[in-house]
């Protein structure tokens, strides 16, 4: 599944990064034409962070849309679609906007910090 392998890549980069601190939350940045089905996308994700240090962790979808610039006339125009034609009339557009498929940012847990670990203490307490 497309989904699938997107959550496991973006949690494996994530993981990376985290250097075995517990991963709050990631933002992906996904253009609308990219063909990613956020529902699918959040479903995936969720399974895929079972056992792993962002497990729990939130996933945010930054949705860029899609915009094309017409290789005529040069204008630039939102594109629903890849397919999309210019006011002109060509269908020779390219994309500038909307095929993004990255990780924005991610966010980690601070338990390590002194004020930050009260709530660990707490737990652990319990
Ligand atoms: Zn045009």
């Amino acid at each position: 599944m497309h989904e699938l392998s997107i959550a496991l890549s973006a949690i494996e980069l994530a993981e990376q990064a985290a250097n075995g601190r517990r991963i709050k939350r990631i933002t992906l940045e996904i253009g609308e034409l990219a063909g990613v089905a956020p529902e699918a996308l959040f479903f995936c994700f969720d399974l895929a962070t079972k056992d792993t240090l962002a497990e729990g962790a939130e996933l945010e979808i930054c949705a860029r849309s899609g915009i094309a610039r017409c290789e005529e006339c040069q204008s630039t125009f939102p594109a629903p679609s890849r397919l999309a034609i210019c006011d002109c009339g060509s269908p020779r557009i390219c994309l500038v906007q909307g095929e993004e498929l990255n990780v924005k940012s991610v966010e980690f847990c601070q338990a390590r910090r002194e004020g930050d670990g009260v709530a660990e203490q707490a737990e652990r307490d319990r």
